[in-house]
């Protein structure tokens, strides 16, 4: 088949060209994860991910509607693998305690994947409501989950925490301040908690994702799955799938990302390398 035909059937499945989600099976087996934001978007490709690759997922997310809908689609399962959804709203510390309950003593990992977007302010704009409601789930929320499980990964003596940043996490911009903050502030989060655990077996590390197509971002695009398109700006890919971030994401929750403390890994196609 000629290459021209190939990228443009790529393009219409907006996968990558030549790439297709590889499951490692069993590479979660025996071990309790918990993802937040897993009814949609990252959060659902990761818990998914997880869940196929055997292990037991702690599904938590504000939406329970979004979240029974999920583990109804997660049938036929390896054994030992199970979706265990959790309602709940990550900025609410009784909400976060009741999470970690649902997971039990022994947590093996945990990704930070809810977040929200703001509404693009500008400093001399953003409202006292919207700065409080950004920085409340984006960073407190991950500092809460993070607060809620190191007590278990301390006691087992390992441990790996994945934080969903962006690429708003490693650069300012022009709008959205609340969010650009935020997403700083889980960077700073990160290293701080690499470097207080790093004795203690536990290794946190961040996931900056460019643009990916997900509800947060495309309106639709939770809805209708795949993008339609994939759009290139220059060379870089501007639009990613949700699993191809729950690609990096699942590596960095593994033990296979054994020397990886405290980095932040731009899961982008390139863009920030631009
Ligand atoms: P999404 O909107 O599809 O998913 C976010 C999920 O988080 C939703 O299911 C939502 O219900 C849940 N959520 C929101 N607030 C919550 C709360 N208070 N408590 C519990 N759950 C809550 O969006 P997504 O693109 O999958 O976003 C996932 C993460 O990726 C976010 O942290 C986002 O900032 C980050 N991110 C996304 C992009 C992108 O282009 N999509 C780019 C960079 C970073």
């Amino acid at each position: 088949p000629d290459e021209a035909a190939e990228a443009d059937a790529d393009t219409a499945s907006g996968q990558p060209a030549g790439w297709v989600e590889q499951l490692t099976p069993g590479r979660f087996a025996g071990q309790t994860v918990i993802v937040t934001g897993a009814a949609s978007g990252i959060g659902r490709a990761v818990a998914t991910r997880v869940a196929r690759e055997g292990g037991r997922v702690v599904a938590a997310d504000i939406s329970k509607e979004k979240l029974d809908e999920l583990a109804a689609t997660l049938t036929d399962l390896p054994a030992g693998a199970e979706v265990i959804p959790v309602a709940g709203d990550i900025s609410d510390q009784g909400d976060v305690e009741r999470i970690a309950l649902a997971a039990g003593n022994r947590i093996d990992a945990l990704a930070n994947v809810a977040g929200i977007m703001d509404d693009m302010s500008a400093i001399h704009e953003v409202s006292d409501d919207l700065w409080e409601r950004v920085l409340r789930v984006n960073l407190e929320g991950t500092m809460r989950l993070t607060r809620a499980v190191v007590p278990s990964m301390l006691a087992a003596k390992e441990g790996r925490i994945v934080n969903v940043a962006s690429e708003a996490g490693l650069r300012g911009s022009s709008a959205g301040v609340a969010y650009t903050a935020s997403k700083h502030a889980v960077v700073g989060l990160t290293k701080s908690s690499a470097v207080m655990y790093a004795k203690s077996g536990i290794r946190t590390n961040a996931v900056a994702p460019g643009g990916v197509a997900t509800g947060i971002h495309v309106p639709g695009a939770a809805e209708f799955g795949a993008p339609v398109l994939r759009p290139y700006q220059g060379n870089i890919p501007s639009l990613a799938m949700a699993e191809e971030l729950a690609a990096s994401i699942t590596f960095l929750l593994s033990k296979d990302s054994v020397n990886l403390n405290g980095a932040i890994i731009a899961s982008d196609g390139g863009w920030s390398a631009v």
